[in-house]
Parts: C-alpha cells; structure tokens; sequence
C-alpha cells in the first residue's frame, strides 16, 4: 500500500422502523426511523495524490466512476469548503448490493468524508461532518455518527445515537434480483393514504435493549411496503421462506429491495442464508449489528 494510505470498512444499515410521517411542501418526507448499522461491508481505499485531482473507481460495473458517484462528491465537498489543496484516488470494492435499501452510497459518501478528514489533517468536528454529510444525503448522517444504533427524524438526518444491546442482532438478509430506486418509491406514496404506525419506537428501542425478539413481529415497521406493487409477490415469497426458516420476524429494509428476517442465533441465520441463496435470484447474506 502507498504511503500515507489508508484502508477502511464502509458499512451498509437496514431500517428495523420507517414510518413515513408526511410529505413536506419541498417534496421531501418527514420520516421516523431506527438505524442499525450491519456487518456487510464494501472496502474504501483512500491514496493521496499531490495535483488535487480526485480519482474513483469501484469493481461494480453498475456503479459511476466520476462526479455522480457520491463518494466522489463527498471529496469534492471538502475540498471546495476547506480549500484542500491535496487530491485523493479512491478505490471502491463493493460488496452492499447497489439500489437495495442498504445505504451503499451514502455509507461510502460517509466513510470518505471521515476518511479525508484524517487523510488531509482538516481537524473537523463531528458536528461538521454531520453537517457535511447531510448536504449529500439523508442516510449519510447516521454512517458519519459511527454508532451501531440511532433513532433518525426529519428527513432521516436528525440523529439520536441508541446505546448498543448486550448482545448484538443476527439477521439473514436477501436481495432479490430486482433494485428499487428511492425517489420512485417515495413517488408511489402520493397514491396511498399515510396512517400513523401501530408500533411505537420507544417500545421497539427496550425491545431491542432486552433481546426480546418475541416482540418483534408488532414492532418492526416500514411504510414503504405498502407501495411495493407488483413487486410485492416476490417480496411476500421471500419473507414466507425466511419465517420458515425461523426468522422471529421479517421487514423491507428502506425502499428496498433488501428484505430481512431477524434472528435468534449466528448459525440460525447462516443456515437461513445457506438455504435461501439457493434460490439463483437472490443473494443471501448472513449478518449482525456491527
Ligand atoms: P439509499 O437507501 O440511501 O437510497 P440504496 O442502498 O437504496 O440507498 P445505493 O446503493 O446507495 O442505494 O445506490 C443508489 C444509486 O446511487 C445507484 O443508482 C448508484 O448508481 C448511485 N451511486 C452513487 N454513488 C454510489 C456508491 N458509492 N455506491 C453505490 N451506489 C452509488
């Protein structure tokens, strides 16, 4: 590795609660949700370079290389606020599929905002880089907190950090062979009417902190399920199969099109993602809080 480098995990998150509260005048939605950051990880190397060019590459055919890409413009940020003179090749191995709910880009967009941070010396509070990070994107926030758990409000950005369980989750998560785009899932939520959820974050958070995973099935929420369509088959069939496989309960991650089902134990859901992976469209993953 060059000197100077550095290597870093770029973790992905899931949402055990989204309640999408109302549309804002701006378009945007006011939401509630429960973060929790997942073991799946995609690997950031950041390399500097002395013209101030910034570089990317990723080894995901589907993902962009220049400007759209949002850990680039996560470099391009600091350099244009805090005039850094130094530049930076960064290298993306993606391993959080793409579209999928899981916060891949935002996570990434996170990590090189932390990363260049320490890469360039720019000594910015974490109160700075939140800021930073909520000019990209809703979800980047909560990966720039670098906590396993936080309630976000808002649009997703305004954060309250949760204290970790004793004992970390286990969940199998699947990705079937269809993507979703956020904005089109939003966009769907004109059709329906939005009613308050059921579930209650405050009974949902001690659910957590007591691993009372009973309590689960009430608890876990996510409006945009409601706005799957067509789509809803597939999701409905993969969740039947995590529950056979002994899931306590089973949720849409974000929009989509990540589902998972949470369970008791590591082998528990290692076994659940053996025998779900058998299935050639979807990719199956076994992982925990992180
Ligand atoms: P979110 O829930 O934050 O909307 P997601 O997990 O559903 O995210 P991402 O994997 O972040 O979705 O990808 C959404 C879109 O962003 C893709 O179409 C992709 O081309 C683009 N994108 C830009 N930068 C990245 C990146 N670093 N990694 C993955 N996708 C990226």
């Amino acid at each position: 590795m060059a000197t100077g480098a550095l290597r870093l995990v770029s973790p992905a998150k899931i949402n055990l609660f989204l309640s999408v509260l109302r549309r804002r005048p701006d378009g945007a939605h006011e939401i509630e949700t429960v973060f929790e950051r997942i073991s799946l990880c995609d690997e950031i190397r950041l390399a500097p370079l002395k013209d101030g060019k910034i570089l990317l590459r990723t080894d995901c055919p589907g993902v962009p290389d220049g400007p759209s890409n949002l850990a680039w413009r996560a470099a391009r940020i600091l350099q244009e606020k805090y005039a850094a003179k130094q530049g930076v090749r960064i290298g993306i191995r993606k391993r959080i599929p793409v579209a999928a709910g899981l916060g891949g880009g935002s996570s990434n967009a996170a990590t090189v905002l932390l990363g260049l941070n320490r890469l360039w010396r720019l000594r910015l509070s974490r109160k700075e880089l939140l800021r930073l990070g909520a000019s990209l994107g809703s979800d980047v926030p909560f990966f720039i907190l670098e906590s396993p758990f936080a309630v976000g409000r808002g649009r997703g950005e305004r954060l309250r950090k949760i204290k970790a369980p004793r004992r970390k989750l286990w969940h199998c998560l699947v990705k079937p062979g269809f993507s979703i785009s956020t904005r089109k899932a939003y966009e769907g939520l004109k059709k329906v009417k939005l009613t308050p959820p059921q579930a209650d974050v405050k009974i949902l958070l001690r659910a957590i902190r007591n691993g009372r995973l009973e309590r689960f099935p009430k608890l876990l929420v996510n409006s945009l399920e409601a706005v799957l369509g067509k789509r809803v088959i597939e999701i409905l069939k993969i969740k039947k199969e995590l529950t056979r496989q002994g899931a306590a309960a089973t949720l849409l991650s974000g929009s989509g099109s990540s589902v998972f089902g949470v369970f008791a134990s590591r082998a528990q859901a290692i076994r659940a993602a053996r025998f779900l992976g058998k299935n050639k469209q979807w990719r199956a993953f076994a992982v925990s809080t992180f």
